[in-house]
């Protein structure tokens, strides 16, 4: 190593997740019980996050794109039918649609929250359209209010993609508490993580045990019944189902996790307002914030790099990493994929989707993120503005 880099020794990361020895505990408990697979704490994590989100029924599955797959087919999307994406998002949530044999169609977002509106959704509304799918980009609240009063009326399910949302409020509730059925992340790079995972929640009971049953081949009788009953009773399979089980292990990293999520969300709150405060005055950085209906729990941190800023994206990025600083590219546009090239987008269609996508980076933002890192990002994004 050249005597030049000696901030190699310290590169600050842009995510990290948040675990300590409470869940190497839990993990270790699970493994002596000899129970592993979807058991009793699978059904105690469900039970816990309910209660936290403030929803009637929650189900544990494999991750957030199995519970949105599964979301989408308790809600009644059929094969051929439309279900409104954003294209601003992760690409699991237009692959949920696809795995659902229906058509995803793209629509814009907001340049504030980079979520769906209620005008952008109805731009992109199709006589067919089944479901609308709204996501809680970055952690950011949709207002799924204006959403669903445009989609109610018109018989159209209103999903929430909160995969990146625990933690996060709308109008003083949970995110994912007034949905028909919101699904949620729980791999590495979301605030609360089981390693891979994902859970489904929903007010209507009856959408909760279909898609209970769904996640374990559709048997009509779960796999933790047949094993705690003597006489076990025949199993029958009413519909062709999935794979999409937790396992005991990771619920019980869940369970901790959830406990902590009080304490992940207030520190990452914090340090985000230290990056609100030091970037306020440094021209052409915009970064995100809360709407005013909503708080985030910021799980990702963007700042949009506008036409004002001495750098462009590029040019930042490269500047964070000559001080040893790892930044995202913002959130991806879905319908520049090659997997995607044929969902008949219209070139400029979706303005400021392509916007953000190509101006916003993510800065790094983890529980453990010292103050003193944060101040050498800042010291960075302020420095460059200058020139
Ligand atoms: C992470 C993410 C997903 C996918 O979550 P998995 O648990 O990895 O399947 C879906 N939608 C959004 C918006 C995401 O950020």
């Amino acid at each position: 190593m050249s005597a030049e880099a000696p901030l190699a020794l310290d590169r600050v990361h842009v995510m990290q997740p948040w675990l300590g020895e409470e869940e190497v505990a839990a993990v270790a408990e699970v493994l002596r019980s000899g129970w592993v697979a979807q058991g009793p704490r699978v059904a105690a994590f469900e039970a816990a996050f309910a209660r936290d989100q403030r929803v009637p029924h929650a189900r544990a599955v494999s991750s957030c794109t199995a519970a949105l797959h599964l979301a989408l087919l308790v809600a009644g999307v059929r094969p051929g039918d439309d279900v409104v994406v954003p294209s601003f998002s992760f690409v699991a949530t237009a692959n949920a649609a696809v795995h659902a044999a229906a058509r995803p169609v793209f629509a814009d977002v907001d340049p504030a929250t980079g979520n769906l509106t209620a005008a952008t959704v109805e731009r992109a509304l199709t006589p067919r359209t089944r479901a609308v799918v709204l996501v809680d980009q970055g952690g950011v609240p949709a207002d799924l209010a204006e959403v669903r009063a445009l989609c109610d009326p018109r018989g159209i399910v209103v999903v929430e993609d909160a995969a990146c949302a625990a933690g996060s409020t709308y109008r003083g509730a949970p995110v994912g508490a007034g949905a028909d059925v919101s699904a949620w992340s729980f791999h590495p790079r979301k605030v609360l993580t089981t390693g891979e995972g994902g859970m489904l929640t929903t007010p209507h009971e009856g959408w909760a045990v279909r898609a209970g049953r769904l996640r374990e081949h559709a048997m009509s009788v779960s796999a933790a019944e047949r094993h705690t009953s003597v006489l076990a009773p025949p199993e029958e399979y009413g519909e062709v189902g999935f794979n999409y089980r937790m396992t005991d292990l990771q619920a019980a990293v869940g369970l901790v996790q959830l406990g902590r999520l009080p304490e992940a969300v207030r520190r990452r709150r914090e340090l985000a307002a230290r990056y609100a405060a030091g970037l306020a005055d440094v021209p052409g950085l915009r970064a995100v914030a809360d709407p005013a209906y909503g708080t985030s729990n910021f799980q990702s941190y963007w700042v949009e790099v506008q036409p004002a800023y001495p750098l462009d994206r590029e040019g930042l990025m490269a500047a964070l990493a000559g001080a040893g600083i790892s930044a995202r590219r913002g959130i991806m546009a879905i319908h520049r994929q090659p997997a995607y090239a044929d969902a008949g987008v219209r070139p400029g269609s979706l303005p400021v989707t392509e916007r953000l996508t190509d101006r916003t980076v993510i800065l790094p933002l983890f529980h453990e993120l010292t103050t003193a890192q944060q101040d050498r990002v800042l010291d960075v994004l302020v420095r460059a503005g200058r020139h």
